[in-house]
């Protein structure tokens, strides 16, 4: 592998470190060739058995992927709706909810899902998934083919849908022996799930669903940190993770890369604005306020934080000359992304009428200013993608609390960003930020159940490996 990727003249960290399989039609995804010119090294490898893992599961998804004889003999399953025992292929079916930030971070949490239980992933391609990522395995697909018998269905399942997995339970509309169970069954893990869904991370609740062939997913959230509390899974997870604060950082790598289209957002942005700059900054400014913004308080807060944290120079507002400089001034390029251009503007402005203390030169860009979320709209999902890629090329990341656009960069960069605390009641938070202690993604809505002793708990207390987030105080991450 890596010969091959020496001899495409490409960088090497996805290649030599065994993540990404070898055979690829290199211009069907420039980016699985490119992206590691762009990337700064990162410390973290892959285990061997996470890359062992990784070859077998394609070898799985080849075998049972759309359209193969094993993928046809499950979906008569599917048709006569019942499960007629055992099966070769099973399946968890990925359907499209959500942001794209989200929408990450539930596919990688749905594929380890099936890299644990034997399954194999498959992605309702929405209205725009086939536009913004490749094909992250070879010779296959993991797309589930647009006539997928009850694809028409997926947007009316939900909690009380007759096949929810917790809503039967509720109903105690479950017979558990394998002849009676149903063909498929769906897994509502949306962050309004009840009681019962959240059953999902119990072990004896994981040994009724390994029997079901057919597993549909709807989720926005990442769920990971709790899958590592269910103690059937403990083992494999050490063995495949033996750093847990890596998980998301190699499965984000494996699994998504920009399409062309968006490669090309990427690679122009990257060279026409960042690429000669002595230092990256990412600020990623995400509210969740009614209203737009930009805000003065969420300002204040992100000066508060970069000068505070030293990421970026104070200016000197008494003289508008030039400092003397000791030496060759740095040139540093931050990168701003925002739904509004406002805080864009104020950085700008702050850095070009006022002269950096240190000397620094500071140049400043944001791409777009998209004014509110329209995930239903393709070159909009696309400038985010983009975004998100080109804020993990920074070499120090400020996000937002509680944005799952911020961690899938953060992750993707393998970056410990500062993250800006949520502001409450309009005032900017003191102190503004804090250094993450993982670059995992929060999972916002986790369960607080001991399957065992059937009460409540904080999962959070339970191993050293999965806390309470910094910026979401009931969310759990790995670290
Ligand atoms: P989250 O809501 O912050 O957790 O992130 P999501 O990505 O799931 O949803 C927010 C959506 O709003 C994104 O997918 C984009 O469609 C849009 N959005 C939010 N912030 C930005 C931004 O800085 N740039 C762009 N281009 N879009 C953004």
């Amino acid at each position: 592998n890596a010969h091959n990727a020496t001899s495409t003249g490409v960088g090497e960290d996805g290649w030599k470190n065994g993540l990404i399989a070898s055979e690829f039609d290199k211009n069907s995804c420039l980016s699985k060739y490119q992206a590691s010119i762009y990337r700064k090294m990162v410390p973290f490898k892959p285990s061997s058995y996470l890359i062992s893992r990784l070859r077998s599961y394609e070898k799985l998804h080849k075998r049972c992927g759309p359209y193969t004889k094993l993928y046809n003999e499950t979906l008569e399953q599917l048709n006569s709706g019942r499960s007629d025992g055992p099966t070769d292929c099973k399946y968890v079916v990925w359907i499209s909810f959500s942001g794209l930030g989200n929408r990450i971070l539930t596919i990688a949490s749905a594929f380890l899902y099936a890299l644990l239980t034997n399954r194999v992933l498959l992605v309702d391609p929405g209205n725009d998934m086939t536009d913004l990522f490749c094909e992250p395995f070879p010779e296959t697909s993991w797309f589930l083919p647009l006539d997928f018998p009850i694809k028409d269905q997926f947007g009316d399942l939900d909690q009380k849908s007759t096949r929810c997995y917790g809503n039967m339970l509720k109903n105690n509309k479950l017979n558990t022996s394998t002849e009676s169970l149903p063909s498929y069954l769906y897994l509502h893990l949306v962050h309004d799930y009840d009681d019962q869904d959240k059953l999902f991370f119990c072990d004896q609740d994981q040994s009724i669903l390994q029997k079901v062939t057919w597993l549909m997913m709807k989720t926005d959230n990442y769920f990971v940190p709790s899958l590592f509390l269910i103690p059937s899974f403990e083992q494999e997870l050490n063995k495949l993770f033996p750093e847990k604060g890596t998980v998301f950082h190699h499965l984000g790598r494996y699994l998504f890369h920009p399409s062309n289209q968006v490669w090309g957002l990427i690679v122009r942005y990257y060279q026409a604005y960042l690429a000669k700059a002595d230092e990256r900054i990412g600020i990623q400014i995400r509210t969740f306020e009614t209203s737009p913004g930009p805000f003065q308080h969420v300002m204040d807060q992100v000066l508060a934080c970069t000068v505070k944290e030293k990421l970026l120079p104070e200016v000197d507002t008494q003289s508008s000359s030039v400092p003397p400089s000791s030496g060759t001034p740095k040139l540093k390029a931050v990168l701003i992304t925002s739904l509004s251009s406002g805080y864009f503007e104020i950085v700008r402005n702050l850095y070009w009428e006022n002269p950096a203390v240190t000397g620094d030169l500071i140049g400043v860009y944001q791409p777009s200013h998209e004014g509110h979320q329209q995930t239903e709209k393709q070159l909009h999902n696309r400038k985010a993608w983009a975004e998100i890629f080109l804020l993990s090329l920074s070499d120090v990341l400020v996000s937002s609390a509680w944005s799952t656009f911020g961690y899938v960069a953060q992750g993707l960069g393998g970056l410990k960003p500062w993250i800006l605390y949520k502001p409450e009641n309009q005032t900017a938070p003191d102190p503004p930020c804090r250094r993450v202690m993982s670059m995992e993604p929060c999972f916002h809505a986790p369960p607080f159940y001991d399957c065992k002793a059937k009460t409540g708990i904080d999962t959070g207390k339970l191993v050293p490996h999965v806390r309470h987030c910094e910026d979401m105080s009931w969310g759990l991450k790995l670290v």
